[in-house]
């Protein structure tokens, strides 16, 4: 005698316990079901079938009792075993076909397969002849409601064929069928039978039992009558019929799969794209706290970037290794200290200081013509091009001749040529009046482009030193100095050497001040890092409401789809199976979201940009704030994730 593929021993379910009353729907079934059979369970409604078929498919544990198969004690698997037991060895066909709404046909079938990791092509092929084979070809393309009852429901014997459907377990196959649908899906598991698959049909249905070679039946979860219970039932009665041995050896080989991550992840990316598309306005909705959390900091920390880059370069237009030296009072009432000649002779000898140039200039009122205009008018010497790195656009710098005779020669700056020379197309060579001095404009300095303080730096004449105290302001002494370090690196060690040498200087009297560019470019960083803290909190805050928003949302889909869930379990997959899909959903949300923001960021930077704001974004921003997008994701959606994967499969299937 050989082991009957599936052995039941004295099986009991009993519902309820606790604060329900307990029932006790299966009391004690016997059962031994070989290779090859097809059975019929009949009973009346209520009766404990639905009961037994989820326990025969191991869907469902008994409370007690034994159930072996292929000789193997199912009790002693876990979880991930008998969903590969489901879905190598079982196919379900319930009276409520249970496909998939969102799929087509084809991927209904399929989906067994991706959970057995066979490969695209072999899957779709074998998909494609099965449901051929159904009288379903022109269908593949259609979703359950475009198909009718009878339809579906081949599609669903289809779909428990898939991974070869050695036992067929149909729960009142032809239930909700009428009965021309009905005839045909019983032709159907008649032509199965005799193809070697052992078909266990469930029905309150006579007439459609007798079509089965042997009828259990079963009243108040006890079987009253077997018919085959007289006869031993013979193993080789049918050749094709599948072998005990076979799966048994399969089954202690291992349930681990191959290679099939990359197939459910596809149909987890695929099903989770259908299911936001369907979606799309609440998903968009709640998509928005992530869309504009991640828009509104890569804005702000592109605005941030771009001013900061704006100061630095105005500030390093003018060499980031200038000092500037400015006469102060000690005290309040004291007067302010000057910088002699004697001083700027001392520090051009230091060897921090590479150039040294004072100015001597004002505010002063320019004319040409019958325009007047207000400028900044300095005197210097011939070192103003090369310290400032300012050279002249049109005509030449003054020459050191210039200086040593006073002459009456000036440079003027962009600003000063637009205000009062725009209409004369050679400058060079023609007077302008300052303080109503005539001054002949031998060069136009190149465009700057950029504010020091609050004053235009294109604002601005240039005359030699000598002329500016001998002509215009009747003072030798400097206004200030711009000392040029000799290392961009080491301003700060210049500019202690100059306050040393000062001191030493002025008897020890602090009446003077030193600036640079470096320590204002610093001060600024400075700023920035405050305002990229308070970018970091709002960050930090729309991630958790747009994180909340989908973990709201996850949780949403799993509710609605908790009967998806149980068809997928009954279909063979495992509680990760389930797990992973959820959570490629919620990430797939966030990458949504995610990248909607950063579209958002772009179009909003370049309306600011048409607006002449400064805006630079940069890469790092721009991952950054994807990345924690993606990472809100895989933290908000593992909780509703792991609530789907641990849903009971049979209450999950039954579930509204
Ligand atoms: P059948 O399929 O023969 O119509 P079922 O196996 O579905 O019957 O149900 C048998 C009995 O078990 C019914 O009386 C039903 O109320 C009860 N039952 C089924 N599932 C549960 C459950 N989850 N909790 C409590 N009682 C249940
Ligand atoms: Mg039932």
């Amino acid at each position: 005698m050989n082991t009957p593929l599936i052995e039941l021993r004295d099986i009991r379910k009993a519902y309820g316990g606790g604060d329900s009353p307990r029932v006790e729907v299966l009391r004690g079934i016997d059962l031994s079901i070989h290779a090859g059979e097809f059975l019929a369970i009949v009973g009346a409604s209520g009766s404990g079938k639905s009961t037994l078929m989820n326990i025969l498919g191991c869907l469902d544990r008994p409370t007690r009792g034994e159930y072996r198969f292929a000789g193997e004690d199912v009790a002693g698997l876990g979880s991930d075993e008998l969903a590969w037991l489901r879905r190598e060895a079982f196919g379900f066909v319930f009276q409520g076909y249970h496909l998939i709404p969102s799929g087509t046909a084809q991927e209904n079938v399929e989906m067994p397969a991706i959970y057995a990791g066979t490969s695209a092509a072999e899957r779709h092929a074998r998909a494609s002849a099965l449901l051929d084979r159904l009288g379903l070809a022109s269908r593949t393309g259609n979703r359950p409601h475009q198909l009718s009852g009878g339809q579906q429901q081949r599609v669903s014997i289809a779909r428990a064929l898939m991974n070869g459907g050695h036992i067929i377990l149909a729960d009142e196959p032809t239930g909700a069928l009428d009965s021309q649908s009905g005839t045909e899906v019983m032709a159907l598991l008649d032509e199965l039978a005799s193809q070697g698959h052992v078909v266990i049909l469930i029905t309150h249905d006579r007439e459609v039992a007798a079509r089965a070679k042997r009828i259990i039946e079963i009243r108040d979860g006890l079987i009253i009558s077997d018919s085959a219970s007289a006869l031993p039932h013979d193993g080789r009665a049918n050749p094709k019929a599948l072998q005990a041995v076979d799966l048994r050896q399969r089954l202690s080989a291992g349930s681990e799969h191959n290679g099939a991550w990359k197939g459910e992840l596809v149909d987890a990316v695929q099903a989770a794209w259908r299911v936001m598309w369907i979606n799309r306005f609440r998903t968009a909705l709640t998509l928005l706290g992530i869309v504009i959390g991640v828009a509104s900091v890569v804005v702000m920390l592109a605005v941030g970037e771009g001013s900061k880059r704006q100061v630095m370069a105005q500030m390093g237009a003018f060499g980031s290794n200038i000092i500037y030296l400015n006469g102060s009072a000690p005290a309040p009432r004291a007067a302010k200290g000057i910088i002699s000649e004697y001083d700027l002779a001392a520090l051009a000898d230091l060897p921090e200081v590479q150039r040294i140039m004072p100015v001597n200039g004002a505010e002063a009122s320019v004319r040409f013509g019958n325009l007047d205009h207000t400028s900044y008018v300095g005197g210097n010497d011939t070192n103003f091009p090369t310290i400032f790195n300012w050279p002249v656009a049109e005509g030449s710098y003054f020459t050191d001749a210039d200086e040593r005779g006073a002459a009456a020669v000036a440079v003027i700056g962009h600003k000063v040529r637009q205000k009062l020379l725009k209409d004369v197309s050679d400058p060079i060579g023609r007077y302008i009046l300052i303080e109503n001095m005539p001054f002949q404009v031998v060069g136009v300095l190149a465009e700057k482009g950029a504010s020091s303080g609050d004053s235009d730096a294109d604002n601005r004449v240039a005359i030699p030193y000598s002329a500016a105290s001998v002509r215009l302001f009747g003072t030798r002494h400097p206004e200030y100095v711009v000392i040029a370090a000799r290392d961009a690196g080491k301003v700060k060690e210049a500019e202690q050497a100059v306050s040393r040498t000062l001191l030493r200087l002025h008897n020890r009297k602090q009446d003077f001040e030193l600036t640079n560019n470096a320590a204002m470019i610093q001060a600024e960083a400075r700023t920035q890092g405050t305002l990229s803290l308070m970018l970091g909190a709002i960050a930090a805050i729309s991630l958790l409401v747009g994180g909340i928003g989908v973990m709201n949302i996850m949780l949403m889909t799993v509710r609605e789809r908790t009967r998806e869930i149980g068809i997928r379990m009954a279909t063979g997959a495992r509680q990760r199976d389930i797990l992973r899909q959820f959570l490629t959903e919620a990430v797939m949300l966030s990458v949504v979201g995610g990248l909607a923001g950063i579209g958002l960021a772009l179009l909003v930077g370049g309306a600011l940009l048409l607006g002449k704001i400064a805006v630079a974004f940069e890469w790092l921003a721009v991952f950054g704030a994807f990345g924690c997008a993606l990472v809100t994701g895989v933290v908000f959606g593992f909780m509703p994730a792991r609530k789907a994967a641990r849903l009971d499969p049979v209450a999950a299937l039954t579930s509204e």
